[in-house]
């Protein structure tokens, strides 16, 4: 990546911030140029609307020179101008369609030194309804984008990007009821111009869409369920671990040149197949056992 195209990257966004109502509007919705009466959400220097032919609408700061002296502040307006229209184009209720949530436990099975898995399901991909949502709430003493309720139970939303990850305090909540997830704008950045101008959608149509119905821009943090699940499959994996050492045993034991029959004798009443006298040709002790192989 070039130096030259990182500074036009970084210096296009798609929705203004106006500082007389406070609000962030999109490019379409503004007059053209320095008219726009928008600022840079980071730097809070003037910017201008370009609504030209060719190239995607969008803002850029209004003086280069001054965007070359704020250009380490302005790095992420892209996001911040995103985030903040996110922030603000959602309502009272939040339809999102979340992805599917699975992991997997893995064991080692001591005899046979096989890498035993169990994966696991915590939940199916499904859309919520998020009711009183709260935008800028915070969570665990960290602020959050978005929290929202289904029915008793909390939920939060949290948007990351380039500068923005996920805060620890959100990965293990001391609320074990609540359920977190990340949305990554990281994809918007390359696309929300072009998907805008090929579908001949605001910029605020895609932006909507990217936060209802993409799947793979969102992330499990935290769910309720997911150390009950993990749990379970910890049980399982080790009833599989247990199987698959005793058959490992078996395995040894009949087919191992170690030991072998010598004898066979009447088959006693309650034991199904001959009962079988075995030798150990290592230390020569001797015993019975049913002949039938397991
Ligand atoms: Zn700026």
């Amino acid at each position: 990546m070039g130096a030259g195209r990182v500074t036009v990257d970084f210096s296009l966004i798609p929705f203004g911030f106006n500082p007389v109502d406070e609000t962030f509007v999109d490019v379409r919705d503004v007059p053209r140029g320095a008219k726009c009466g928008c600022v840079c959400p980071s730097c809070k220097t003037p910017l201008i609307a370009r609504q030209g032919e060719e190239k995607e609408w969008h803002f850029a700061h209004a003086s280069r020179t001054v965007y070359q002296r704020t250009q380490k502040e302005c790095e992420y307006s892209f996001y911040l101008s995103v985030r903040m229209m996110a922030r603000q184009m959602i309502g009272n209720k939040l339809n999102i369609r979340l992805p599917e949530y699975t992991d997997v436990v893995s064991k080692v099975a001591p005899l046979s030194g096989d890498t035993l898995r169990e994966p696991f399901r915590i939940t199916a991909s499904k859309e919520i309804c998020l009711s009183d949502v709260e935008v800028e709430a915070i969570f665990e003493g960290v602020p959050v984008d978005i929290v929202g309720y289904i029915n008793d139970f909390r939920f939060v939303v949290y948007f990351t990007h380039p500068g923005r990850c996920v805060p620890q305090e959100l990965k293990s909540p001391g609320d074990h009821h609540s359920g977190v997830i990340a949305v990554a704008l990281d994809e918007l950045r390359g696309t929300i111009f072009r998907k805008a101008k090929e579908k001949n959608q605001s910029y605020l149509s895609v932006l909507t869409e990217h936060l209802s119905n993409d799947l793979s821009s969102k992330q499990w943090v935290y769910h309720p369920r997911f150390q009950s699940c993990r749990q379970k499959a910890l049980e399982k994996l080790d009833v599989k671990v247990a199987s698959s050492e005793a058959k490992n045993t078996r395995t040894r034991y009949f087919e191992s040149p170690v030991s072998r029959r010598f004898e066979v004798d009447i088959t006693p009443p309650n034991i199904t197949g001959p009962l079988v006298s075995f030798e150990c040709l290592i230390c020569d002790s001797r015993w019975q056992g049913s002949g039938a192989r397991g």
